[in-house]
């Protein structure tokens, strides 16, 4: 079957141009690498036997809501008992609260529930890691590692920048010069997050957020205390991109030891779980300052994401609106 429109990646930005031509008749089917719906909003659990099943949201904490398409989206997602204000400031590392009187969001059991919620009437394939794709009969020919050959008429990348540019390159396919040294100068820092199941209550006050002092940890998150649904003290933990890159190529354990003191400092809590997880793209430093980009050569593709309007959820979301509406004007 021949898709109008193939969409490589389900992260937000991937999500809302899916919903935006499912919405207006436009056949999109959406094929993803990752177990989970959602890309860099992402949730995960595990258990100890001391604490029982811990919930974290291990990528992108809150979302922030300024661009008007965006809220109406979000206030139906509130009507729908899906998301909630979570709360203007947190503390610091010293125990201040800093307000600035920005709101910010989450999904109510946890943030995978937002990508979940948007993926329920989409033609969604996981697990399925696009290889390479050509452009032959005026159609794409998207291929995957398990072997499978998707048809669609336009394709849309979401990836982070480096990975969509892999795939092109893989594919044989030349971008002209000035939109490849646009894409390339594109760059991201890394995110080592860990995720530790605690005994025993943190001293981080409600709502459970708390801004690191930048060296090791960037921010910590009480998701007990945040409130998403969770039996367990579930801490989710980010380090600076200067430890994230300076730690890269480190052990788990060894990633583990190196925080284990600065987190009882802050916390309080003793570790008695962890996971670990590498986020080599985890935003983008340097943004292009149009929403998405396009070329025609040799078929149409469109380049989408956080890296063309802001390094963040909002951001992925107005670059997918905006792809989806684009290719609704092509019809
Ligand atoms: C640790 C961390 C903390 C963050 N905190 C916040 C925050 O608090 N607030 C905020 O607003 N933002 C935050 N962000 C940023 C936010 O998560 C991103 O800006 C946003 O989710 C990006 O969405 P996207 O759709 O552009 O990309 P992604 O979510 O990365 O989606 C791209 C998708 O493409 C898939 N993909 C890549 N290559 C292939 C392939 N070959 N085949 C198939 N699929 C492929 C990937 O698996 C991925 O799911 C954070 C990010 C991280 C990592």
């Amino acid at each position: 079957m021949i898709s109008d429109c193939l969409i490589v990646g389900s992260g937000m930005c991937g999500l809302t141009a899916a919903n935006i031509l499912h919405d207006n008749g436009i056949s999109v089917t959406v094929l993803d690498k990752g177990r989970g719906i959602g890309g860099r909003i992402a949730t995960r659990r595990f258990s100890h036997e001391m604490t029982g099943e811990g919930v974290f949201d291990y990528g992108a904490q809150y979302f922030t809501v300024r661009d008007e398409r965006f809220k109406k989206w979000v206030d139906k997602w509130i009507e729908i008992g899906i998301v909630n204000k979570w709360s203007e400031g947190f503390i610091n590392t010293e125990g201040d609260l800093k307000i600035d009187n920005k709101d910010r969001y989450i999904g109510r059991e946890n943030m995978r529930q937002i990508t979940k919620y948007m993926a329920k009437d989409l033609d969604l394939h996981q697990s399925t890691k696009v290889t390479k794709f050509n452009w032959e009969d005026d159609r794409w020919n998207v291929l995957t590692e398990d072997e499978n050959v998707f048809y669609s008429k336009n394709l849309v990348l979401t990836s982070p920048v480096p990975q969509s540019l892999a795939l092109l390159k893989e594919s044989g396919i030349n971008l002209d010069s000035d939109l490849q040294n646009k894409l390339q100068n594109v760059e991201y820092e890394p995110c080592i997050v860990l995720m530790a199941l605690c005994e025993g209550e943190t001293t981080i006050p409600k709502p459970g957020g708390m801004w690191g002092n930048g060296k090791q940890i960037s921010w910590i998150t009480d998701n007990f205390k945040k409130g998403i649904k969770t039996d367990a003290v579930s801490l989710t933990v980010h380090t600076s991109a200067t430890f994230s890159k300076n730690n890269w190529d480190e052990s788990n354990e060894s990633i583990y030891k190196k925080l284990i003191d600065e987190i009882f400092e802050l916390t309080g809590v003793k570790i008695v779980g962890y996971q670990v997880h590498k986020w080599l793209y985890s935003q983008p430093v340097n943004i292009i300052d149009s929403t998405f980009e396009f070329t025609e050569n040799p078929g149409p593709i469109y380049f989408g994401g956080d890296a063309f309007s802001g390094p963040r959820v909002e951001g992925a979301f107005v670059s997918g609106f905006d792809i989806g509406n684009a290719i609704i004007s092509t019809y």
